[in-house]
Formats: C-alpha cells, sequence, structure tokens
C-alpha cells in the first residue's frame, strides 16, 4: 500500500485545519481544575506517517495533559510484560458502551450480564486503574518510572508528568478511588487501591504535544517500531492487539460511531487529545480542549474525520 504523495498529506492537514479553525462547539473537561482553565483557541494538527515524514499546522508542538490517551500505552505495555490471555482474562475486551468513568460496567460485568471479566476494557477508566495494578515494580516509583519509559520511547523522547496537572486531579480523585475500590471487592484490582491510583494518575498526568501523539500512533501503525528512532518499543503482535480495543473503546461510549464514520482505530482524553492511527500507513493526532459530551475533542474528531476522508484511509474501505 502506497502512501500518499507528501505535498498531497501536507495540502489535506492545511484544509481540516482551516476549516475547522473557527469551530467553538464543546467545553473544556470541567471536573479536573487544570483542565477547565485550559485555552479553547489552541488547536494543532500532526500526520506523522510510518516512512518517518511530519506533518502540522497550528499549535501542533503545544504541549497538554495526556489523560487517557496514556491508557494505550500502558496496556501495550502490561500487554508485552503479562500476555494477550491475562489482558482478556484479567480486564476484559469487550466494549463496554458506557461512559469513561462509569462505575455501572463493573457490577454489569460482575453480575455476568456481559459476559466480560468486571473492569471490562483497558481503555475506560475502571480497566485502565486495573490495567495500572497489573504492572510489575517493587515500589510506585518503579512502575511509574516503567510507565513513563515506554511512553516516552513510543514518543521518540523524554516525556514529563505535569505536577499542577497531577496536584489537580488527586485532589478531586475520589471517584477513580471509588472504581479502584469497588474492583477490589471483585478481586478484579490486583495490587492496593491507594497505591494504583496514584499511579494511574501520574500516566493521566504527562505532557504531550499533538506530534507526540502522532509519533507514537505511527508507531502503532508501523507494528511497533518507531519511525523517528527505528527503536522497537513494541512487536507487531502487541500493536495489533492494542488498535483493536483503541476500536472498541477508545472513544469510550461514542467508540461504535466514530468506527462507523471514520473506520479507523482511536484514542481521545479529557484533555482535548485525541489520536487515529491507520495500520501500516500514519497516525493522525489533534488538539483542541473542547470536548463533546462523551468527552472526545470536537474540532479533534471533525478534523481526524475530514483528513482521513481526503487521504481515503478507512480500514474497512478498499481503495
Ligand atoms: N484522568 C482522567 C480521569 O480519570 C482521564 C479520563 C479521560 O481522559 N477520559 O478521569
Amino acid at each position: 500500500s502506497q502512501q500518499a504523495p507528501a505535498s498531497n498529506i501536507q495540502q489535506v492537514v492545511d484544509r481540516a485545519y482551516n476549516h475547522y479553525k473557527t469551530i467553538t462547539d464543546g467545553s473544556n473537561a470541567s471536573y479536573i481544575s487544570y483542565l477547565a482553565k485550559a485555552n479553547t483557541k489552541l488547536y494543532g494538527i500532526a500526520v506523522v506517517t510510518t516512512d518517518g515524514k511530519i506533518f502540522e499546522a497550528g499549535d501542533a508542538e503545544h504541549l497538554f495533559p495526556v489523560e487517557s490517551i496514556a491508557k494505550v500505552f500502558t496496556l501495550a505495555h502490561v500487554l508485552k510484560v503479562q500476555g494477550a490471555k491475562t489482558v482478556q482474562n484479567k480486564i476484559g475486551v469487550n466494549a463496554t458502551g458506557l461512559p469513561f468513568n462509569s462505575a455501572l460496567a463493573i457490577e454489569l460485568n460482575n453480575d455476568k450480564l456481559t459476559g466480560s471479566p468486571p473492569p471490562g476494557n483497558p481503555l475506560v477508566n475502571a480497566g485502565a486503574i486495573a490495567t495500572a495494578s497489573l504492572v510489575d515494580g517493587k515500589s510506585l516509583e518503579e512502575k511509574w518510572n516503567m510507565l513513563l519509559k515506554e511512553a516516552s520511547a513510543f514518543a521518540g523522547h523524554s516525556l514529563m508528568l505535569n505536577k499542577d496537572v497531577y496536584d489537580s486531579e488527586m485532589a478531586d480523585n475520589q471517584h477513580n478511588l471509588a472504581i479502584a475500590v469497588l474492583l477490589k471487592s471483585y478481586k478484579s484490582l490486583y495490587a492496593d487501591p491507594t497505591e494504583t491510583i496514584d499511579l494511574y494518575t501520574r500516566e493521566c498526568s504527562y505532557d504531550v504535544t499533538a506530534k507526540d501523539l502522532a509519533v507514537m500512533g505511527a508507531t502503532l501503525a508501523n507494528g511497533g517500531t518507531n519511525p523517528l528512532t527505528h527503536q522497537a518499543v513494541t512487536d507487531a503482535e502487541t500493536s495489533a492487539r492494542v488498535l483493536a480495543v483503541m476500536a472498541t473503546a477508545g472513544l469510550y461510549n461514542t467508540s461504535g460511531e466514530w468506527l462507523y464514520n471514520v473506520g479507523l482505530p482511536a484514542k481521545s482524553g479529557v484533555g482535548g487529545g485525541i489520536v487515529a492511527v491507520v495500520p501500516g500507513k500514519m497516525a493522525i493526532a489533534v488538539y483542541s480542549s473542547p470536548l463533546d459530551a462523551a468527552g472526545n475533542s470536537v474540532r479533534g474528531q471533525l478534523a481526524i474525520q475530514s483528513i482521513a476522508q481526503d487521504l481515503g484511509v478507512n480500514i474497512f474501505k478498499i481503495q
């Protein structure tokens, strides 16, 4: 499969950037005080191809909190260390169809109404918290250093914790802590709840740019080898499983609509980032903080859909 010519990709990125520049729909995440204050005007797009070309528009190098998109790279780490069966049996890989922070999914799964283990899926909070509890390490610091190192390898340079985001989330973390304790009561959390929530909150609190997200996604598109540093961060088997889970739950309760309309595995975060992956070809990432009701960047979704359509990269459509 051929890449589109470089001049064409830049044109398509510029077109999407300009087309949605004036959109003001959606609103910042309000339940995390740091995110509530984000500048809603910032808007950046980055595309990175599996042959290492970078295309940008707008604020593609502005740092913002990764939030839920980190779940993807923690999943990649746990899949590699613990294996695919463990993730399927201890966390689950079915779509929950419920909002990202739902505790209801835990109850439904525990009552065996869904056929999934209680956490449900590694890309919603309950499952991501269970995934964090499966990270190996002798101490919280060691586990955190491992996750940050892995995410940094995906990005191709050292990512950093944003202490203000971390503090802001730790101060308002009652809901996630309740999820962790509920999971523990069903024996579906595999470490101490308080320590696990600390680890989970750290992973949500490192900063990235749209360009970083595009490099991280392009590493998955490239079978686990970073197209810029050429480091084998993970393998093709792990990348394929991560992308499958992104397709089922990457945009929470609107994942089905996203796949139906765009045809690409993707992941969003309440920080306003979103990244979509075209296996074998590229990743497309956007930053814009205003979110829709499900917690997905409004302009991010529009811009990615437009770029994917213009480049003809729906994975279900024969070109
Ligand atoms: N840290 C956020 C939370 O746990 C991440 C959620 C998200 O990005 N959807 O609530």
